[in-house]
């Protein structure tokens, strides 16, 4: 086996809100990573904080990642020879790491906690914040070769709590004992986590485990302006883009691009490209900013390339929730309204406003197409021809329509497109859609005939 199956990873979220892009995205990478080297990739559910953490938010979470198609090899519901994989079943476990410490004087016991002791030189010296006089350390630097920042150097200088007085340890150390319980050998998270590395480094090194290799990712931006994304911003949650009905696989390959990047111009990419281009030298060190319409292109062209039966499968039930559809609604006459519609929509969340002209003859009418085609001067003797031409179509299909239409356009020395918007907004009531020819045959005679014979109606009064 190559050494690179050795490689075990993990995402270790806290259970405490919503499954957030940031998360989603340091999950995300881990899993590319994992599954770039053929390693393994853990779930470990950090949930030492009782008081915030929510049974609803550790369902969104595994929902959230099972959508996005983050399979783990080890964690919840799959199990795995390094368990438990929830922190609140290890408690056995963080006491005997405690014990060592206690036993080896790397840790104390102070004020009913229990402190982990710094190596180094002790001085006293006054802190202007806590305004009196504190004990501190002069450490050994710590430096640490991060995969995408490079090297990085810091020193602790005070002892910290590994243990509250309430008998509950702190994230530093349990995140460090599991890591090294759990044969962690490259730790991927944000770079919000820095500055906490050197007191983790420290750790390690008090139990006598290797550093990992640590790989710190950078922020994600919100669309404009200053700061981190935070859950409030539009996009943030994932269970969002479920609800909204983006396909995974284009949120997914959103988020592989949120500060990575295959060093070429490609964007949308299959998965297994990007599994095979993932590695540490690929991602930024500069900060990502997070863009909405990129993120709807994306999941336009995948929506697209979907085989229409695929499309049809996802579209029908929005088109039905928004009573678009009503049970009786024809199913062959359905197939082909999206097979019509599949190369122009954007996305399946826009369907029913985008096609509901299809399925029923009250549609509304774009305001602003109303103003500039129907308040065009030629438009009831546009509309008159049209009635007249298309009333002797027969067969009523594509190259039928296109040679009468060009025949009259060429006897009277017009364009044949000066008559198509007219012709699309008597039929939807829209200056944009679907090709308008194959629409006239989809929408078949008579609709078509009565649609045209209905506008004239209006525009007379
Ligand atoms: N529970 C921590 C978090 O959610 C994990 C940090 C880490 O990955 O080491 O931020």
């Amino acid at each position: 086996m190559s050494e690179s199956s050795q490689v075990r990873v993990r995402f270790a979220p806290s259970p405490t809100g919503f499954f957030h892009i940031g998360s989603a995205r340091t999950a995300l990478f881990n899993w590319l990573y994992a599954r770039h080297v053929g390693g393994t990739f853990v779930l470990r559910i950090e949930d030492t904080d009782k008081a915030r953490n929510t049974d609803e938010s550790l369902r969104v979470l595994l929902e959230g990642m099972r959508w996005l198609g983050l399979n783990w090899d080890e964690g919840p519901e799959v199990g795995g020879g390094a368990g438990p994989y929830f922190q609140s079943q290890r408690a056995d476990i963080y006491a005997a790491y405690r014990d060592r410490l206690l036993a080896s004087g790397r840790a104390y016991e102070k004020d009913g906690a229990v402190w982990f002791r710094l190596e180094g030189e002790r001085y006293t010296a006054y802190d202007d914040f806590k305004k009196s006089e504190v004990e501190k350390v002069r450490s050994k630097p710590i430096v640490i070769e991060d995969a995408v920042r490079g090297r990085v150097e810091r020193s602790e200088e005070t002892d910290f709590v590994i243990f509250r007085n309430t008998g509950d340890p702190v994230f530093h150390f349990v995140n460090v004992v599991d890591d090294i319980e759990m044969g962690i050998t490259h730790v991927i998270r944000g770079e919000d986590h820095l500055s906490n590395t050197s007191k983790h480094a420290e750790l390690f090194q008090a139990f006598g485990a290797p550093l990992p290799q640590f790989a710190h990712i950078p922020l994600i931006l919100k669309q404009s302006g200053p700061g981190k994304m935070s859950k409030r911003d539009q996009g943030a949650l994932i269970e969002e883009y479920a609800k909204r009905h983006f396909l995974p696989e284009a949120v997914r390959n959103y988020l592989c691009l949120l500060g990575w990047n295959p060093k070429d111009d490609r964007e949308k990419m299959p998965i297994e490209d990007i599994i095979e281009a993932f590695d540490f030298k690929g991602i930024n060190k500069g900060n990502a900013r997070f863009d909405e319409r990129k993120l709807s292109s994306l999941n336009t062209e995948y929506l697209r390339e979907l085989p229409v039966e695929s499309f049809a499968w996802l579209a029908r039930p929005v088109l039905a929730e928004a009573k678009v559809l009503d049970e009786a609604a024809d199913e062959d006459y359905l197939q082909k309204v999206l097979k019509l519609c599949q190369p122009k929509a954007r996305s399946i969340e826009d369907l029913p406003d985008y096609l509901a002209y299809f399925f029923r003859e009250d549609f509304t009418q774009d305001p602003k197409a109303t103003k500039k085609i129907a308040g065009r001067s030629d438009f009831t003797e546009v509309l008159d021809l049209l009635v007249a031409l298309l009333s002797d179509v027969e067969p009523f299909e594509v190259p039928n329509l296109e040679a009468t239409l060009q025949a009259a356009a060429d006897a009277q020395g017009a364009k044949v497109f000066s008559w198509f918007p007219v012709l699309r907004f008597a039929l939807s009531g829209q200056s944009g859609g679907p090709d308008l020819l194959p629409m006239l045959t989809v929408l078949g005679k008579d609709r078509v005939l009565a649609r045209l014979a209905r506008s004239l109606d209006a525009a007379a009064h």
